[in-house]
């Protein structure tokens, strides 16, 4: 069965292989060297001052953002459930917020967040995702991080980055905080997670420090010298080095960037020659959205019949959408056969004759 959902994605073989050699205890000079060696390709990667790895999926690295770096009034953006969950990790901590809510297709605009800047002095802080996964769509981060700290430098960034990470190059020049997890780009298999400080998070963290397990202040003490202040994810650890010595030997980041750019491009265009609505206005390149009423069955041919598991949607749309993964090292055959299963689904379900048109679109805009 060919994985294509945004999330988790397929571990690719050296990785595993990495993975299946015996336990190494966490607190030996051997790890150590495992654990310093991760940090600086994460710093690479992330290109940011500090990045600080939790053992947790990704919503543990929202949620230890959300208890550091926010304090008076968060802003939260609310284009669909992950952006929704920042809000919901606010009021468990009682941390006071207000949301902008849009249509899961609809990124927010920087004017929104710019007025509501301008008026609201009591914000310190905006929590909003890169790529919003439950439409595929991308936010137009980086232009609002730059309005923001132009209006009012103090307000902290939270940049949720977990479908963006790994996808594309992320401008993290007025971004605080980045935050990422080890299942969607970074292929890994899901607990381990990943926040990118800049200097004024570090400082507000040094400073402050909250909470426990997720204590930032502590993991920042001990990761400093290469180890963690709990059992740290050895496995997932060694899995992470094998994983940049793939990206590396592939071709390294910038190609990786320009590949998944291409097959999520070419991807668009083949399903719009087929007629189908890519959901969100401004598509992400992580994924590719597909709104449409067949959804669920389309999925299911697509599962019981190609060999294709791509995911549906969530809450309204779970139903009507699917989305198909562009993160990681995919092939393009991959890629290409899940398209021509499309088409044969469409085909069957007579909703649009088959003619081929998917792979060719698709193979002509990927090899143009
Ligand atoms: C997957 C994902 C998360 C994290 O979910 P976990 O299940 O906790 O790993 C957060 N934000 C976005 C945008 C995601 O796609």
């Amino acid at each position: 069965m060919l994985l294509l959902t945004p999330g988790p994605t397929p571990v690719p073989e050296a990785v595993r292989m990495a993975m299946s050699t015996p336990t190494i205890h966490h607190r030996t000079p051997e790890f150590e060297a495992i654990f310093g060696q991760a940090r600086g390709y994460l710093k690479k990667l992330f290109d940011m001052e500090e990045v600080l790895m939790l053992a947790s999926s990704g919503t543990g690295a929202m949620e230890a953002c959300v208890l550091h770096l926010c304090q008076s009034k968060a802003l939260v953006v609310n284009s669909g459930k992950f952006g929704e969950r920042f809000g919901k990790i606010c009021a468990a901590y009682n941390k006071p917020f207000i949301e902008i809510k849009n249509e899961w297709n609809t990124p927010v605009s920087v004017e929104a967040v710019v007025e509501l800047i301008k008026n609201d002095p009591s914000i310190d802080a905006i929590c909003m995702q890169v790529c919003e996964s439950a439409g595929g769509l991308r936010h137009p981060l980086e232009a609002i991080a730059k309005a923001v700290k132009a209006i009012r430098p103090q307000v902290m960034i939270i940049a949720d980055g977990i479908t963006a990470v790994g996808v594309e190059k992320v401008d993290t020049t007025h971004i605080d905080a980045l935050i990422s997890g080890s299942q969607k780009a970074l292929m890994l298999p899901p607990g381990l997670a990943f926040i990118g400080l800049n200097a004024k998070a570090l400082e507000m963290i040094e400073e402050g420090g909250a909470g426990y397990y997720f204590n930032l202040k502590t993991e920042l003490k001990n990761q400093r010298k290469n180890t963690t202040a709990w059992t740290a994810t050895t496995t997932l650890i060694i899995g992470l080095n094998a994983m940049f010595e793939l990206i590396d030997a592939e071709g390294g980041l910038e190609k990786l960037y320009a590949d998944t750019a291409k097959r999520a491009h070419a991807t668009n265009e083949a399903l719009k020659a087929l007629g189908l609505h890519i959901y969100p206005k401004v598509p992400a390149p992580a994924m590719s959205a597909v709104l449409h009423e067949d959804a669920s069955k389309i999925r299911k041919i697509l599962k019981n019949k190609y060999g294709v598991n791509m995911a549906g949607g969530q809450d309204h749309i779970k139903e009507t959408l699917f989305r198909i993964n562009h993160m990681g090292l995919v092939n393009v055959y991959e890629t290409a056969w899940s398209l021509n299963a499309i088409e044969m689904a469409l085909s069957e379900l007579g909703i649009r004759h088959f003619d081929g048109t998917a792979n060719r679109v698709f193979t002509q805009e990927f090899y143009k």
